[in-house]
């Protein structure tokens, strides 16, 4: 057994621990963040100290005392740094730089005239460079990229298959760390909305945060991210999600995966391709815009798609049992004419014990959620999250 190794990691796990408490529930006097964690209060005052010196937790005012003197207060020191999160869509690139609390600073978007890796690559590299520049000083800097992609992503950050970009084993995460010598995170867009939800989409204190959670995000198609018992759920190989891909209709509309009756077929832009009547547009925009003008048409199409977007949940809810299912995605901007529809749906048809205590909501983040959930996902990864719950 190697103990040198093992303790090297408990202090590892403690020092997220302290750091993640304080995060999320400062300001703390270092006697409630050993209440908090369990941890002695020498082994919280050490980590602290610690902390304090890597300009990760600084001290404020003095808290309420519970008799003797006035403790100091801990807060997370959240512009200690910052890091870049990327979006990739068909049609663009969008990118943010945060600090370390996942507040937004700078924000950019280019439009994509192409779709090879080649061309696509040299965008994210001019973007990434900017959002670099625009980082105030900070004593950690950049700490790393994050970048949510329309596709299927290996452990290794190789995106294996993007059928919409018509990618097929594209190298993303290697040429732009070498470029830019730091770690790149590379997920799918949908779980990477989740994470984003998760961690920067709930109001209030995190007790409430959702141990059991789906994401769908619904776009040019739809992919879904999976939080269970706190954590990403990605299946066996990384490829859990594919929601889209679920049959609602077996002898349904071919889809281009080679099966019949995809759910994203009918519940996403998708199905403007295949709307009864012919449409003025197929750009969701164009369409919107419509929509708010009043016409008909239009918004009996959105109730359609609402429609089946129920369906498709209604499915999701009876085989996770997740307690909060949030709808993002551009197409997420139809919502008043998505949702009644929508909701009734999944009131109408969810099994009655699934349906106790669901929430189905749509995102509070706008279109930001997986651009935020890859910024945490660097974030994470630099602050040495181990996965714990605190
Ligand atoms: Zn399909």
């Amino acid at each position: 057994m190697n103990v040198t190794g093992d303790q090297a990691l408990v202090k590892k796990l403690n020092r997220s621990i302290v750091l993640d408490t304080i995060r999320l529930h400062a300001p703390l006097s270092r006697a409630q963040v050993s209440t908090r964690t369990g941890l002695n209060k020498a082994t919280v005052s050490n980590l602290v100290s610690e902390l304090m010196t890597d300009q990760l937790v600084r001290e404020t005012g003095l808290g309420e005392s519970s008799g003797g003197r006035k403790p100091l207060m801990l807060l997370f020191n959240r512009t200690a740094g910052y890091a870049v999160g990327l979006e990739l869509s068909v049609s663009y690139v969008k990118g943010i730089l945060t600090d370390l609390g996942g507040h937004i600073v700078e924000e950019r978007s280019s439009a994509l005239e192409a779709t090879d890796v080649a061309f696509v690559l040299e965008r994210m590299r001019d973007m990434i460079s900017q959002l670099i520049q625009a980082a105030p000083p900070s004593p950690h800097g950049i700490v790393g990229i994050g970048i949510g992609v329309p596709g299927m992503v290996d452990a290794k950050g190789t995106v294996l298959f993007a059928p919409n970009l018509g990618w097929d084993n594209a190298e993303l995460r290697q040429p732009l760390e070498s470029e830019f010598g730091m770690p790149v995170a590379l997920d799918n867009e949908a779980n990477a909305g989740a994470l984003g939800e998760l961690h920067y989409g709930m109001t209030g204190d995190d007790q409430e945060r959702p141990r059991h959670l789906v994401y769908i995000s619904v776009g040019s198609g739809i992919g879904s991210g999976i939080i269970m018992d706190g954590k990403p759920y990605k299946g066996s190989r990384g490829y859990a999600g594919e929601t889209g891909h679920m049959s609602i209709n077996w002898d349904g509309l071919h889809c281009s995966c080679g099966s019949r009756g995809c759910w994203e077929l009918y519940a996403s832009e998708r199905a403007y391709d295949h709307a009864a009547y012919r449409l003025p547009s197929h750009s969701t925009t164009q369409l919107l815009e419509l929509a708010r003008q009043g016409d008909g048409a239009v918004h009996s199409l959105y109730e359609e798609i609402g429609t089946y977007l129920g369906i498709g949940i209604t499915n999701i809810v009876n085989s996770f049992n997740p307690e909060l299912v949030i709808i993002g995605g551009h197409l997420s901007e139809a919502r008043r004419w998505l949702e009644p529809s929508l909701q009734s749906k999944v009131a109408e048809r969810t099994l009655p014990y699934h349906r106790r205590e669901l929430n189905v909501r749509f995102s509070q983040l706008g279109s930001r959620s997986t651009l935020l959930g890859s910024a945490y996902s660097a974030i994470s990864a630099y602050l040495g999250h181990v996965r714990v719950s605190v």
